[in-house]
C-alpha cells in the first residue's frame, strides 16, 4: 500500500502565521495565470517520470491534494491531474481523495464539479468561526462563507467533511474557543483538526511577535485550551487518533495515518517530500526551479537521506506516540528490542502517572500524556 500526495504552490493571499511554501499573485511579477500553467504542465510531466519509474509500482489507497491552496485550481485542472496519476499509477477503486479547500474559493458549482472529478474528501481551512480571529489571521474568508460552503460541500455529495480549527490565538479566551468548537459541531463533520498558533520564524507573526505587535498566549492558557478540545470532542463522539486529529467512526483520514505508520509516499510539486523504503527526499521549494527542472526531463529534488536506524527509532517513538500508540509486535521485529522489557523504567512511570496505557497491543498515550508527548518521547533516547 502507498500514498500520493500533490502540493499546489498557490494561495490568494499569504496568511500571516504561514510557513509552507506558496506563492500569492502579489509576490511575483511574472503573470500568474501563466505561472500555474507552467506548473501544471510541470506536474503532468514529473507524474510521467515518477510513473514509468519501477520502483514505484504498488497499489495507492489515498490522494491528498494540499498546499498552499488546492481549490484555488478549476475542477477541471483536479479532474486532469487525477486522470494523470490513474494512468501512471494504479488507483485503488475505493482510494481516498482528499482536497484541501479555502472556504474562499469555492460555491456550490465548483464545489459540485470537483466531487464530478473524483475527490471524494474535503478538508476546510475554517480556523475560526469569530470574524475578528480571521481578520487577524489574515484569512481570506469570512465565517458565514465557511458556514455556506460547508453546506453546500453536503449538498454537492460530500459525506466526509474536515475542518481546520486553530486554537491559542492571542488574547483568545476559553469561552471563544469553546463557542468555535461548538459552532463546528452544529455543522456536522466527521473530522476536525484542532492545531495550536505556531509562531513559525520568518513569516510576518513572527516579525509581529518581535516587535511586540503581538503577544501570544501564554503555555498554560495553551494547554488549558487542548484539554478543553479533547474534552468536548470526546463528549461529541469523536474519537482522538493523533495529537491534533479526531474523528467520527469510521472517517479517520487514511493518508495522514499512513505518513505516521512510515508507509510508502509520492509526492509532487515544489517542496514535497516522498517517503519510499527508508529513504526520503525533497523538492525544490521554487515553482520555477521546479517547472525549468522538468521541462528539461529532470526530477526537481533538492536533496535526499537515508533514514539511519536511529532515525527510525526516533520516527517510530514520535510518529506512534503522537496518534494511535507503536505497535509492540512491530517495534520488535524492527529494532530487535521488547519495548515494555527494555524501556520498563520509563514505561512503567507512564503506566503509573496515567500518562499512557497499552491498548490492543500498541504504547499509546492517554489524553493527559498528549499534553506531554515532546517530552515523553525524549525520555526514549
Ligand atoms: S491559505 Fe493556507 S497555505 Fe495559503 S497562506 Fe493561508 S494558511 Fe498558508
Amino acid at each position: 500500500m502507498a500514498s500520493l500526495y500533490l502540493h499546489i504552490p498557490f494561495c490568494e493571499h499569504k496568511c500571516i502565521y504561514c510557513d509552507f511554501y506558496s506563492i500569492a499573485p502579489k509576490e511575483t511579477e511574472e503573470n500568474y495565470d501563466n505561472l500555474v500553467q507552467r506548473f501544471l504542465t510541470a506536474l503532468d510531466q514529473e507524474i510521467l517520470i515518477r510513473g514509468r519509474d519501477a520502483t514505484f509500482q504498488s497499489t495507492y489507497e489515498t490522494i491528498f491534494f494540499g498546499g498552499g491552496t488546492p481549490s484555488l485550481l478549476s475542477p477541471t485542472a483536479i479532474g486532469t491531474i487525477l486522470n494523470q496519476l490513474s494512468r501512471s499509477f494504479s488507483i485503488s477503486d475505493n482510494a481516498e481523495i482528499t482536497l484541501e479547500t479555502n472556504p474562499g474559493t469555492v460555491d456550490i458549482r465548483k464545489l459540485r464539479e470537483f466531487r464530478s472529478a473524483g475527490v471524494n474528501r474535503i478538508s476546510f481551512g475554517i480556523q475560526s468561526f469569530h470574524e475578528k480571529d480571521l481578520q487577524f489571521l489574515t484569512r481570506i474568508h469570512n465565517a458565514d462563507q465557511a458556514r455556506e460552503n460547508v453546506r453546500n460541500a453536503y449538498k454537492a455529495g460530500f459525506d466526509n467533511v474536515s475542518f481546520d480549527l486553530i486554537f491559542a490565538l492571542p488574547g483568545q479566551t476559553q469561552e471563544l474557543w469553546n463557542s468555535n468548537l461548538e459552532q463546528a459541531l452544529q455543522l456536522a463533520p466527521t473530522h476536525i483538526s484542532c492545531y495550536s498558533l505556531i509562531v513559525e520564524p520568518n513569516t510576518p507573526l513572527h516579525r509581529m511577535v518581535e516587535a511586540k505587535q503581538v503577544t501570544p498566549l501564554a503555555m498554560d492558557e495553551d494547554a488549558d485550551m487542548y484539554e478543553q478540545t479533547m474534552s468536548v470532542l470526546a463528549d461529541a463522539g469523536f474519537e482522538q487518533y493523533e495529537i491534533s486529529n479526531f474523528a467520527k467512526p469510521g472517517f479517520k483520514c487514511r493518508h495522514n495515518i499512513a505518513y505516521w505508520n512510515h508507509e510508502n509516499y509520492l509526492s509532487f510539486g515544489p517542496s514535497a517530500h516522498s517517503f519510499w523504503n527508508g529513504k526520503r527526499w525533497w523538492n525544490l521549494s521554487n515553482v520555477n526551479g521546479y517547472s525549468d527542472s522538468l521541462s528539461k526531463g529532470t526530477v526537481p529534488v533538492a536533496g535526499e537521506e537515508t533514514l539511519s536506524s536511529q532515525q527510525w527509532f526516533d520516527e517510530t517513538i514520535y510518529l506512534g506516540l503522537r496518534s494511535e500508540g507503536i505497535p509492540l509486535a512491530g517495534f520488535e521485529r524492527r529494532f530487535h528490542k521488547d519495548l515494555l522489557k527494555d524501556f520498563k523504567t520509563i514505561i512503567d512511570g507512564l503506566l503509573t502517572d496515567n500518562l499512557a496505557s497499552i491498548e490492543e497491543n500498541r504504547l499509546r498515550l492517554t489524553s493527559k500524556g498528549y499534553l506531554l508527548c515532546d517530552e515523553i518521547c525524549r525520555s526514549f533516547r
